[in-house]
Protein backbone atom coordinates (compact mmCIF):
# COMPACT_ATOMS: atom_id res chain seq x y z
CA UNK A 1 0.00 0.00 0.00
CA UNK A 2 1.66 3.14 -1.34
CA UNK A 3 0.67 6.22 1.09
CA UNK A 4 1.19 9.52 -0.88
CA UNK A 5 1.02 12.08 1.66
CA UNK A 6 3.44 12.21 4.76
CA UNK A 7 1.53 11.86 8.45
CA UNK A 8 3.19 14.49 10.80
CA UNK A 9 1.41 12.84 13.58
CA UNK A 10 -1.66 10.80 13.68
CA UNK A 11 -2.92 10.37 17.57
CA UNK A 12 -6.20 9.96 19.30
CA UNK A 13 -7.18 7.46 16.91
CA UNK A 14 -10.32 5.65 17.87
CA UNK A 15 -10.29 2.36 16.90
CA UNK A 16 -13.97 0.28 17.44
CA UNK A 17 -14.42 -2.47 19.36
CA UNK A 18 -13.05 -5.99 18.31
CA UNK A 19 -15.49 -7.87 16.36
CA UNK A 20 -13.37 -11.11 17.21
CA UNK A 21 -14.57 -13.76 19.22
CA UNK A 22 -12.50 -16.79 18.70
CA UNK A 23 -15.39 -18.75 21.76
CA UNK A 24 -18.10 -17.64 19.04
CA UNK A 25 -16.65 -19.55 16.48
CA UNK A 26 -19.19 -22.74 14.83
CA UNK A 27 -17.42 -25.97 14.33
CA UNK A 28 -14.29 -25.75 12.84
CA UNK A 29 -14.25 -27.33 9.29
CA UNK A 30 -11.06 -28.59 7.60
CA UNK A 31 -9.63 -25.91 6.64
CA UNK A 32 -9.65 -24.16 9.91
CA UNK A 33 -8.17 -26.87 11.65
CA UNK A 34 -5.01 -26.79 9.14
CA UNK A 35 -4.66 -22.59 10.09
CA UNK A 36 -4.86 -23.54 13.17
CA UNK A 37 -1.84 -26.16 13.00
CA UNK A 38 0.10 -24.15 11.19
CA UNK A 39 -0.41 -20.81 13.15
CA UNK A 40 2.40 -20.77 15.42
CA UNK A 41 4.84 -21.42 12.31
CA UNK A 42 3.19 -18.54 10.37
CA UNK A 43 3.72 -15.84 13.01
CA UNK A 44 7.04 -17.38 13.67
CA UNK A 45 7.83 -16.45 9.88
CA UNK A 46 6.05 -13.03 10.00
CA UNK A 47 8.71 -12.09 13.18
CA UNK A 48 11.68 -13.18 11.32
CA UNK A 49 11.05 -11.07 8.53
CA UNK A 50 9.36 -8.10 10.57
CA UNK A 51 13.24 -8.43 12.65
CA UNK A 52 14.84 -8.63 8.67
CA UNK A 53 12.93 -5.49 6.86
CA UNK A 54 14.25 -4.75 3.40
CA UNK A 55 13.39 -1.41 1.56
CA UNK A 56 11.72 -1.80 -1.65
CA UNK A 57 15.05 -3.18 -4.15
CA UNK A 58 17.03 -4.85 -1.91
CA UNK A 59 14.25 -7.42 -0.67
CA UNK A 60 16.83 -10.46 -1.22
CA UNK A 61 16.89 -12.21 2.20
CA UNK A 62 12.71 -11.90 2.22
CA UNK A 63 12.77 -13.29 -1.11
CA UNK A 64 14.96 -16.20 -0.09
CA UNK A 65 12.83 -17.22 3.08
CA UNK A 66 9.42 -17.11 0.95
CA UNK A 67 11.24 -19.69 -1.73
CA UNK A 68 12.46 -21.80 0.90
CA UNK A 69 8.84 -22.05 2.10
CA UNK A 70 7.30 -22.99 -1.03
CA UNK A 71 10.44 -25.34 -2.11
CA UNK A 72 9.37 -26.90 1.31
CA UNK A 73 5.66 -27.57 1.43
CA UNK A 74 5.71 -28.46 -2.75
CA UNK A 75 5.73 -25.63 -5.15
CA UNK A 76 7.31 -25.16 -7.93
CA UNK A 77 9.16 -21.57 -7.79
CA UNK A 78 10.45 -19.41 -10.21
CA UNK A 79 12.62 -16.46 -9.04
CA UNK A 80 13.62 -12.95 -10.37
CA UNK A 81 11.63 -12.04 -13.22
CA UNK A 82 11.35 -8.62 -11.81
CA UNK A 83 13.92 -7.74 -8.88
CA UNK A 84 13.34 -9.93 -5.96
CA UNK A 85 10.04 -11.42 -7.25
CA UNK A 86 8.83 -15.06 -6.06
CA UNK A 87 6.12 -16.84 -8.07
CA UNK A 88 5.22 -20.07 -6.62
CA UNK A 89 2.89 -22.64 -8.26
CA UNK A 90 0.32 -25.09 -7.19
CA UNK A 91 -0.60 -27.40 -9.84
CA UNK A 92 -3.78 -29.23 -8.20
CA UNK A 93 -4.80 -33.15 -9.03
CA UNK A 94 -7.69 -32.08 -11.63
CA UNK A 95 -7.50 -29.72 -14.66
CA UNK A 96 -9.25 -26.38 -14.10
CA UNK A 97 -9.37 -22.39 -13.98
CA UNK A 98 -6.02 -20.65 -12.43
CA UNK A 99 -6.25 -18.33 -9.72
CA UNK A 100 -3.94 -15.82 -8.60
CA UNK A 101 -3.05 -14.57 -4.56
CA UNK A 102 -0.53 -11.51 -4.52
CA UNK A 103 1.57 -10.31 -1.56
CA UNK A 104 4.37 -8.14 -1.47
CA UNK A 105 8.02 -8.43 -0.34
CA UNK A 106 8.84 -4.13 0.55
CA UNK A 107 9.44 -2.72 4.38
CA UNK A 108 9.75 1.63 4.89
CA UNK A 109 12.58 3.21 5.22
CA UNK A 110 12.74 5.54 7.94
CA UNK A 111 12.84 4.86 11.80
CA UNK A 112 9.79 3.90 13.03
CA UNK A 113 8.89 3.41 17.23
CA UNK A 114 8.00 -0.40 17.30
CA UNK A 115 7.38 -1.70 20.83
CA UNK A 116 7.35 -5.21 19.50
CA UNK A 117 10.01 -7.43 21.35
CA UNK A 118 10.68 -8.64 17.32
CA UNK A 119 11.52 -5.17 16.32
CA UNK A 120 13.67 -4.61 13.53
CA UNK A 121 17.03 -5.02 13.20
CA UNK A 122 17.85 -3.09 10.08
CA UNK A 123 18.61 0.50 11.44
CA UNK A 124 15.90 2.89 9.59
CA UNK A 125 13.89 -0.03 7.55
CA UNK A 126 10.56 -1.29 9.29
CA UNK A 127 7.37 -3.63 8.09
CA UNK A 128 5.70 -0.30 8.93
CA UNK A 129 2.37 -1.51 5.76
CA UNK A 130 1.79 -4.70 7.11
CA UNK A 131 3.84 -6.98 4.45
CA UNK A 132 5.14 -9.35 6.57
CA UNK A 133 1.88 -10.04 7.09
CA UNK A 134 0.64 -10.79 3.92
CA UNK A 135 3.77 -12.83 3.36
CA UNK A 136 2.74 -14.91 6.44
CA UNK A 137 -0.72 -14.94 5.20
CA UNK A 138 -0.13 -16.03 1.49
CA UNK A 139 2.44 -18.52 2.49
CA UNK A 140 -0.42 -19.98 5.13
CA UNK A 141 -2.98 -20.56 1.95
CA UNK A 142 -0.34 -22.05 0.30
CA UNK A 143 0.46 -24.74 2.68
CA UNK A 144 -3.22 -25.10 3.63
CA UNK A 145 -3.89 -25.67 -0.17
CA UNK A 146 -1.04 -27.68 -1.04
CA UNK A 147 -2.81 -30.20 1.76
CA UNK A 148 -5.58 -30.23 -0.29
CA UNK A 149 -3.43 -30.91 -4.10
CA UNK A 150 -5.15 -33.87 -4.92
CA UNK A 151 -8.75 -32.89 -4.77
CA UNK A 152 -8.22 -29.61 -6.21
CA UNK A 153 -9.51 -28.43 -9.82
CA UNK A 154 -7.20 -26.44 -11.29
CA UNK A 155 -3.72 -24.17 -10.33
CA UNK A 156 -3.03 -21.13 -8.18
CA UNK A 157 -0.35 -19.02 -8.49
CA UNK A 158 1.24 -17.37 -5.69
CA UNK A 159 2.76 -13.96 -6.55
CA UNK A 160 5.05 -12.39 -4.17
CA UNK A 161 6.14 -9.15 -6.02
CA UNK A 162 9.09 -6.37 -4.83
CA UNK A 163 8.97 -2.82 -4.68
CA UNK A 164 5.08 -2.22 -3.97
CA UNK A 165 5.82 0.89 -2.27
CA UNK A 166 7.25 2.69 -4.72
CA UNK A 167 4.43 1.44 -7.45
CA UNK A 168 7.08 -0.45 -9.68
CA UNK A 169 6.91 -3.41 -9.08
CA UNK A 170 3.28 -5.09 -9.96
CA UNK A 171 3.32 -3.11 -13.13
CA UNK A 172 7.24 -4.46 -13.79
CA UNK A 173 6.11 -7.99 -13.26
CA UNK A 174 3.04 -7.04 -15.97
CA UNK A 175 5.70 -5.66 -18.43
CA UNK A 176 7.86 -9.07 -18.19
CA UNK A 177 4.99 -10.65 -18.76
CA UNK A 178 4.98 -13.44 -15.89
CA UNK A 179 1.34 -14.41 -16.68
CA UNK A 180 2.50 -15.32 -20.68
CA UNK A 181 2.85 -19.09 -20.08
CA UNK A 182 0.37 -19.35 -17.36
CA UNK A 183 -2.36 -16.76 -17.28
CA UNK A 184 -4.45 -16.12 -14.73
CA UNK A 185 -8.39 -16.38 -14.88
CA UNK A 186 -8.42 -14.46 -11.13
CA UNK A 187 -6.41 -12.07 -9.09
CA UNK A 188 -6.70 -11.54 -5.37
CA UNK A 189 -4.71 -10.36 -2.86
CA UNK A 190 -5.55 -8.09 0.84
CA UNK A 191 -4.39 -5.48 2.72
CA UNK A 192 -3.98 -5.13 6.67
CA UNK A 193 -6.03 -2.04 7.70
CA UNK A 194 -6.91 -0.35 11.00
CA UNK A 195 -10.14 -1.92 10.80
CA UNK A 196 -10.51 -4.75 14.02
CA UNK A 197 -9.18 -7.93 13.66
CA UNK A 198 -11.72 -10.27 12.22
CA UNK A 199 -13.21 -7.59 10.09
CA UNK A 200 -12.55 -8.18 6.38
CA UNK A 201 -14.11 -5.30 4.43
CA UNK A 202 -14.47 -5.22 0.56
CA UNK A 203 -16.47 -3.61 -1.91
CA UNK A 204 -16.66 -3.75 -6.01
CA UNK A 205 -14.90 -1.10 -8.27
CA UNK A 206 -13.15 1.41 -6.12
CA UNK A 207 -11.41 0.54 -2.84
CA UNK A 208 -9.28 3.80 -2.83
CA UNK A 209 -10.16 7.09 -4.36
CA UNK A 210 -8.57 8.19 -7.21
CA UNK A 211 -5.11 9.82 -6.64
CA UNK A 212 -3.62 12.57 -8.95
CA UNK A 213 -0.61 15.00 -8.91
CA UNK A 214 -1.32 18.32 -10.36
CA UNK A 215 1.27 20.84 -11.49
CA UNK A 216 0.18 24.67 -12.51
CA UNK A 217 3.18 26.28 -14.04
CA UNK A 218 2.67 29.81 -13.98
CA UNK A 219 5.06 33.07 -15.12
CA UNK A 220 7.18 33.82 -11.84
CA UNK A 221 4.84 36.87 -11.36
CA UNK A 222 2.91 36.13 -7.89
CA UNK A 223 4.05 37.09 -4.99
CA UNK A 224 3.73 35.20 -1.63
CA UNK A 225 0.24 36.49 -0.39
CA UNK A 226 -0.96 35.99 -4.03
CA UNK A 227 0.26 32.70 -3.93
CA UNK A 228 -1.59 31.72 -0.43
CA UNK A 229 -4.74 33.19 -1.79
CA UNK A 230 -4.79 31.02 -4.80
CA UNK A 231 -4.07 27.09 -2.99
CA UNK A 232 -6.85 28.58 -0.82
CA UNK A 233 -9.07 29.42 -3.65
CA UNK A 234 -8.00 26.16 -5.57
CA UNK A 235 -8.94 23.95 -2.04
CA UNK A 236 -12.39 25.70 -1.53
CA UNK A 237 -13.37 25.57 -5.05
CA UNK A 238 -12.44 22.30 -6.23
CA UNK A 239 -12.93 20.11 -2.65
CA UNK A 240 -16.43 18.27 -1.86
CA UNK A 241 -17.26 16.18 0.79
CA UNK A 242 -21.36 14.98 1.64
CA UNK A 243 -22.49 17.56 4.99
CA UNK A 244 -20.91 17.02 7.60
CA UNK A 245 -18.54 14.27 6.50
CA UNK A 246 -14.71 14.45 6.80
CA UNK A 247 -13.00 12.16 4.59
CA UNK A 248 -9.52 13.00 5.35
CA UNK A 249 -10.34 11.76 8.76
CA UNK A 250 -8.59 8.36 8.09
CA UNK A 251 -9.25 7.14 11.90
CA UNK A 252 -12.62 7.38 11.71
CA UNK A 253 -12.19 4.29 8.78
CA UNK A 254 -12.68 1.88 12.01
CA UNK A 255 -15.42 3.87 13.47
CA UNK A 256 -19.07 1.48 13.80
CA UNK A 257 -21.35 5.07 13.12
CA UNK A 258 -19.14 6.56 10.18
CA UNK A 259 -16.56 4.12 9.29
CA UNK A 260 -16.00 2.06 6.04
CA UNK A 261 -18.46 -0.62 7.52
CA UNK A 262 -21.40 2.02 8.07
CA UNK A 263 -24.18 2.74 5.69
CA UNK A 264 -23.62 6.46 6.65
CA UNK A 265 -19.79 6.34 5.90
CA UNK A 266 -17.73 9.51 5.44
CA UNK A 267 -15.99 7.82 2.83
CA UNK A 268 -17.99 9.17 -0.20
CA UNK A 269 -18.52 10.98 -3.04
CA UNK A 270 -15.55 13.40 -1.97
CA UNK A 271 -12.56 15.33 -3.72
CA UNK A 272 -10.31 16.26 -1.09
CA UNK A 273 -6.77 17.68 -1.46
CA UNK A 274 -3.68 17.26 0.70
CA UNK A 275 -2.69 20.69 3.15
CA UNK A 276 0.42 21.21 1.78
CA UNK A 277 1.37 22.48 -2.10
CA UNK A 278 4.65 22.01 -3.55
CA UNK A 279 5.97 25.42 -4.60
CA UNK A 280 8.96 25.90 -6.69
CA UNK A 281 10.51 27.55 -9.05
CA UNK A 282 11.52 25.71 -12.18
CA UNK A 283 13.88 27.63 -15.73
CA UNK A 284 11.64 30.79 -14.29
CA UNK A 285 8.48 29.81 -13.87
CA UNK A 286 6.94 29.10 -10.80
CA UNK A 287 5.48 25.83 -10.46
CA UNK A 288 2.88 24.43 -7.62
CA UNK A 289 2.23 20.91 -7.29
CA UNK A 290 -0.49 19.48 -5.43
CA UNK A 291 -2.15 15.90 -4.91
CA UNK A 292 -6.13 15.14 -5.03
CA UNK A 293 -8.30 12.62 -4.18
CA UNK A 294 -11.03 12.05 -6.33
CA UNK A 295 -13.89 8.88 -5.26
CA UNK A 296 -15.59 9.52 -9.07
CA UNK A 297 -14.21 8.53 -12.08
CA UNK A 298 -16.29 10.46 -14.30
CA UNK A 299 -15.17 13.57 -12.43
CA UNK A 300 -11.36 13.21 -13.51
CA UNK A 301 -11.35 14.66 -16.54
CA UNK A 302 -12.72 17.81 -15.80
CA UNK A 303 -10.62 18.77 -12.87
CA UNK A 304 -7.65 20.40 -14.99
CA UNK A 305 -10.13 22.78 -16.77
CA UNK A 306 -11.58 23.62 -13.03
CA UNK A 307 -8.10 24.40 -12.13
CA UNK A 308 -7.62 27.02 -15.30
CA UNK A 309 -10.75 28.89 -14.52
CA UNK A 310 -9.96 28.93 -10.47
CA UNK A 311 -6.70 30.66 -11.66
CA UNK A 312 -8.54 32.94 -14.12
CA UNK A 313 -10.77 33.70 -11.50
CA UNK A 314 -7.99 34.86 -9.21
CA UNK A 315 -6.70 37.18 -11.47
CA UNK A 316 -3.55 35.18 -12.94
CA UNK A 317 -4.62 34.23 -16.38
CA UNK A 318 -2.09 36.03 -18.16
CA UNK A 319 0.42 34.38 -16.05
CA UNK A 320 -0.63 30.87 -16.83
CA UNK A 321 1.51 28.68 -18.46
CA UNK A 322 0.08 25.29 -18.31
CA UNK A 323 -2.01 22.57 -16.20
CA UNK A 324 -1.29 19.00 -16.07
CA UNK A 325 -1.72 15.74 -14.32
CA UNK A 326 2.12 14.88 -13.58
CA UNK A 327 0.57 11.33 -11.81
CA UNK A 328 -2.12 9.29 -12.97
CA UNK A 329 -1.64 5.89 -11.51
CA UNK A 330 -4.70 3.26 -11.83
CA UNK A 331 -6.53 2.81 -8.58
CA UNK A 332 -7.48 -0.25 -7.28
CA UNK A 333 -10.58 -1.71 -8.93
CA UNK A 334 -12.81 -5.12 -8.03
CA UNK A 335 -14.21 -7.20 -10.24
CA UNK A 336 -18.33 -7.13 -9.50
CA UNK A 337 -19.09 -10.21 -9.81
CA UNK A 338 -16.28 -11.67 -8.15
CA UNK A 339 -16.31 -9.39 -5.47
CA UNK A 340 -20.23 -10.25 -4.98
CA UNK A 341 -18.91 -13.94 -5.32
CA UNK A 342 -16.51 -13.65 -2.30
CA UNK A 343 -18.97 -11.81 0.21
CA UNK A 344 -21.06 -14.75 -0.46
CA UNK A 345 -18.43 -16.85 -0.24
CA UNK A 346 -16.82 -15.36 3.40
CA UNK A 347 -20.33 -15.00 5.07
CA UNK A 348 -21.02 -18.98 4.27
CA UNK A 349 -17.88 -20.16 5.55
CA UNK A 350 -16.94 -21.09 8.90
CA UNK A 351 -13.31 -19.23 9.21
CA UNK A 352 -13.44 -16.91 11.49
CA UNK A 353 -13.15 -13.85 9.43
CA UNK A 354 -16.46 -11.57 9.05
CA UNK A 355 -17.13 -10.04 5.74
CA UNK A 356 -18.69 -6.16 5.49
CA UNK A 357 -19.42 -4.79 2.17
CA UNK A 358 -18.60 -0.92 2.22
CA UNK A 359 -19.48 2.23 0.25
CA UNK A 360 -16.51 4.02 1.25
CA UNK A 361 -13.29 4.58 -0.44
CA UNK A 362 -9.86 5.16 1.73
CA UNK A 363 -8.12 8.21 0.80
CA UNK A 364 -4.28 9.11 0.66
CA UNK A 365 -3.38 5.41 -0.26
CA UNK A 366 -3.23 3.39 -3.45
CA UNK A 367 -1.53 -0.49 -4.21
CA UNK A 368 -0.14 -1.61 -7.37
CA UNK A 369 -2.33 -4.00 -7.25
CA UNK A 370 -3.93 -2.02 -9.49
CA UNK A 371 -1.76 -3.16 -12.86
CA UNK A 372 -2.82 -6.78 -11.86
CA UNK A 373 -6.33 -5.43 -12.38
CA UNK A 374 -6.12 -4.20 -15.60
CA UNK A 375 -5.51 -7.64 -17.28
CA UNK A 376 -7.16 -9.70 -14.88
CA UNK A 377 -10.01 -9.57 -13.17
CA UNK A 378 -9.69 -9.52 -9.48
CA UNK A 379 -10.68 -9.03 -6.05
CA UNK A 380 -8.72 -6.35 -2.86
CA UNK A 381 -9.80 -6.96 0.08
CA UNK A 382 -8.68 -4.75 3.57
CA UNK A 383 -8.35 -7.04 6.47
CA UNK A 384 -8.54 -5.94 9.87
CA UNK A 385 -5.75 -5.48 12.14
CA UNK A 386 -6.48 -3.87 14.84
CA UNK A 387 -7.20 -4.45 18.48
CA UNK A 388 -8.31 -2.22 20.69
CA UNK A 389 -8.04 -4.26 24.21
CA UNK A 390 -4.38 -5.01 22.91
CA UNK A 391 -3.20 -1.58 21.96
CA UNK A 392 -2.70 -2.67 18.92
CA UNK A 393 -3.56 -0.15 15.86
CA UNK A 394 -2.61 -1.18 12.43
CA UNK A 395 -2.84 2.46 10.69
CA UNK A 396 -0.48 1.60 8.01
CA UNK A 397 2.92 3.88 7.43
CA UNK A 398 1.91 5.82 10.83
CA UNK A 399 4.42 5.79 14.08
CA UNK A 400 3.60 2.85 16.85
CA UNK A 401 1.90 0.69 13.60
CA UNK A 402 1.37 -2.74 15.31
CA UNK A 403 -0.94 -5.92 13.77
CA UNK A 404 -2.70 -8.05 15.80
CA UNK A 405 -1.03 -11.59 14.39
CA UNK A 406 -4.82 -12.90 15.13
CA UNK A 407 -5.25 -11.27 11.80
CA UNK A 408 -2.76 -13.86 10.04
CA UNK A 409 -5.18 -17.00 11.41
CA UNK A 410 -8.45 -14.41 10.18
CA UNK A 411 -6.52 -14.47 6.46
CA UNK A 412 -5.66 -17.64 5.72
CA UNK A 413 -8.71 -19.66 6.78
CA UNK A 414 -10.93 -16.68 4.99
CA UNK A 415 -8.83 -16.73 1.95
CA UNK A 416 -8.26 -20.52 1.60
CA UNK A 417 -11.70 -21.21 1.85
CA UNK A 418 -11.83 -18.72 -0.62
CA UNK A 419 -9.80 -19.94 -3.33
CA UNK A 420 -11.10 -23.54 -2.73
CA UNK A 421 -14.42 -22.28 -3.53
CA UNK A 422 -13.37 -20.72 -7.15
CA UNK A 423 -11.51 -23.96 -7.88
CA UNK A 424 -14.23 -25.98 -6.45
CA UNK A 425 -15.61 -28.03 -9.31
CA UNK A 426 -15.31 -26.72 -12.60
CA UNK A 427 -17.95 -24.48 -13.60
CA UNK A 428 -19.34 -24.05 -10.09
CA UNK A 429 -18.66 -20.60 -9.78
CA UNK A 430 -20.38 -19.59 -12.62
CA UNK A 431 -23.52 -21.73 -11.95
CA UNK A 432 -24.36 -19.88 -8.77
CA UNK A 433 -27.55 -19.59 -6.77
CA UNK A 434 -30.86 -19.53 -8.26
CA UNK A 435 -31.70 -17.68 -4.87
CA UNK A 436 -29.52 -14.36 -6.83
CA UNK A 437 -30.52 -15.23 -10.35
CA UNK A 438 -29.06 -11.60 -11.48
CA UNK A 439 -25.45 -12.67 -10.46
CA UNK A 440 -24.64 -14.64 -13.99
CA UNK A 441 -26.18 -11.67 -15.93
CA UNK A 442 -23.83 -9.45 -14.12
CA UNK A 443 -20.98 -11.41 -14.37
CA UNK A 444 -21.01 -11.10 -17.65
CA UNK A 445 -21.15 -7.47 -17.14
CA UNK A 446 -18.71 -7.23 -15.50
CA UNK A 447 -16.35 -8.82 -17.61
CA UNK A 448 -17.37 -6.74 -20.65
CA UNK A 449 -16.81 -3.54 -18.58
CA UNK A 450 -13.47 -4.48 -17.82
CA UNK A 451 -12.43 -5.34 -21.21
CA UNK A 452 -14.08 -2.21 -22.25
CA UNK A 453 -12.30 -0.16 -19.84
CA UNK A 454 -8.97 -1.93 -19.35
CA UNK A 455 -8.03 -3.11 -22.91
CA UNK A 456 -8.01 0.23 -25.28
ZN1 LIG B 1 1.30 -1.74 1.90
Amino acid sequence: MKLLIIFSSIFGLLIGGCQHNPSQRTAPDAIQVQTDGLFEKLVAVRRDIHQHPEVAGHESRTAATISAHLIAIGLEVQAGQYGHSVIGILRGGHPGKTVAWRAELDALPGDFRDPALFRSQNPGVHHACGHDVHIAIALGIAEVLAKQRDSLHGTVVFVFQPEEETFKGAKALMDRGIFSSITPDEIYGLHVAPLPVGQIVVRADEMYAYARRVSIRLKNELSKVDIVQLTKNLNSELSRSRTGAKPWQLQDISDPAIGLTSPSNAFQDYLIMDATFDARTENGDLVLDFNLYETTASQLGGIISRVERVIDASGHKRQLVSVSYVQENPTVLNNAALTRFAIRTLQRSRSVGAVRPTFGQVPFFNDDFAYFQQKIPGVYFFLGGSNAGKGLIAMNHAPDFQVDEESIRVGVSSFSSLLVARLGTPGQAEQEPPADGAISIALFDAHTYHRKSHRE
